[in-house]
């Protein structure tokens, strides 16, 4: 049998894995290249996908960055294409108006959805793509979020945060070279994310133990694997390394890959994750900005960590904490966000959040095991001061 924690990324492509854990693991994604230069091979992907029209989605920074590179290079590869340029200077957000406009501008004869993008113009292109039936690929223009290799879209719908089925893609280009110069906030927050599966992995594992919850310890494996990686070489993000920026680019399509391998998110998302839904979806019903997702996914981490801690009396005999000292560090040398106060959420929100962050889901976590003890208020008492030290909202 493989071993996957030493398989190249591009190999995952149209994996089909009979593994220990009983299942057998399948990727339906034909191409995933990680490389500097890779953009040159979207004319040879598209043909291999079965050609245009090809229908591009790209904003005015993806436009810049990516989509009129690639725009050129189809061209002169005589490959038919029209595109979607959101005019918007704003962040645009993948609710009614954005995925409106796409569809409106979708043309009977396109074969092939390319969003040029990252968080929203990738989630929307997969909507399209899952809706009518045309197959999409990506081309990543920053390692911001795990969402690349996912099969669901999370949408704004009527201002609420609501997430639709949708598909992969059948193809990920991700140039080092453009992904290198995004912007800096959209590098911390993709090692963000991928911090946060320090404790994402610790929860499944105890939902494992304690409820005898599915478990696959090869996918837990190959994602601790590449966090690790990840941590490593974190000092080299704040200097844009294009290793650094390599490695945690791979975790993010990894991390989509692992949760289609496991049929949920368990392998990527924990309790973290629930801190940071909590906190934007607050900010959305007061209408105010909020941080990108994995930079406040890395203070759930930090602050998920921190319960485990609480809680270790109580955990079961030999389970291995989280290190919350290991993430602290890891975000400080990235340069990502390590408190709610850098992301600007007030104390009583961060406060609310640690009581009520479990009710976002039915999915067992460090949040749910402290309730269960009776002890989930006495730790949001306790730590809500200590992430605020000088009583500052
Ligand atoms: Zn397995
Ligand atoms: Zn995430």
């Amino acid at each position: 049998m493989k071993n996957l924690t030493a398989m190249p990324l591009a190999d995952f492509a149209g994996l089909s894995y009979p593994c220990q854990c009983g299942r057998t693991h399948t990727v339906s994604i034909q191409k995933i290249l990680v490389e500097n230069g890779c953009l040159a091979q979207l004319p040879q992907t598209v043909q291999e996908l079965g050609g245009g029209p090809a229908y591009l989605l790209a904003d005015p920074n993806t436009y810049a960055a990516a989509a009129e590179k690639a725009g050129a290079l189809l061209t002169a590869a005589g490959i038919p294409f029209h595109g979607q340029l959101y005019r918007t200077q704003a962040p645009l957000v993948p609710n009614e108006h954005t995925l409106g406009e796409a569809l409106a501008n979708l043309e009977p004869s396109d074969k092939l959805i390319i969003a040029v993008g990252s968080g929203t113009l990738n989630d929307t292109a997969r909507f399209l793509s899952s809706r009518t039936g045309i197959p999409y690929m990506v081309v990543c223009t920053a390692p911001s979020m795990d969402g690349y290799a996912s099969t669901v879209c999370p949408l704004i719908l009527d201002g609420q945060k609501i997430t639709k089925p949708g598909v992969y893609p059948q193809a990920i280009l991700a140039d080092t070279d453009i992904l290198k110069e995004a912007p800096m906030p959209m590098l911390t927050a993709g090692f963000g994310d991928i911090i946060g599966k320090y404790t994402a992995l610790a929860d499944w594992r105890l939902s494992q133990i304690l409820n005898g919850e599915y478990y696959c310890e090869a996918c837990a494996q190959l994602m601790a694997h590449a966090v690790e990686k990840c941590a490593q070489n974190a000092p080299g993000l704040k200097a844009r390394d294009p290793q650094a920026i390599q490695y945690v680019t791979e975790a993010l399509i990894l991390s989509g890959i692992a949760m289609g391998m496991v049929g949920n998110s368990r392998p990527a998302s924990g309790a973290e994750h629930h801190f940071s839904h909590y906190w934007e979806v607050d900010a959305l019903r007061w209408g105010q900005p909020h941080p990108l997702h994995g930079n406040s996914v890395g203070v759930g981490a930090v602050l998920s960590a921190s319960l485990y801690q609480l809680a270790q009396s109580r955990l079961p005999q030999g389970f291995p904490l989280p290190d919350k000292g290991h993430i602290l560090r890891c975000l400080t040398a990235a340069g990502s966000p390590t408190g709610p106060q850098e992301l600007g959420i007030r104390q009583a929100l961060f406060y609310e959040s640690i009581l009520h962050a479990m009710e976002i889901r039915d999915r067992f976590t460090i949040l749910r095991f402290l309730d269960r003890e009776g002890l989930l208020g006495g730790c949001a008492a306790e730590l809500a001061p200590r992430f605020y030290p000088a009583g500052k909202e």
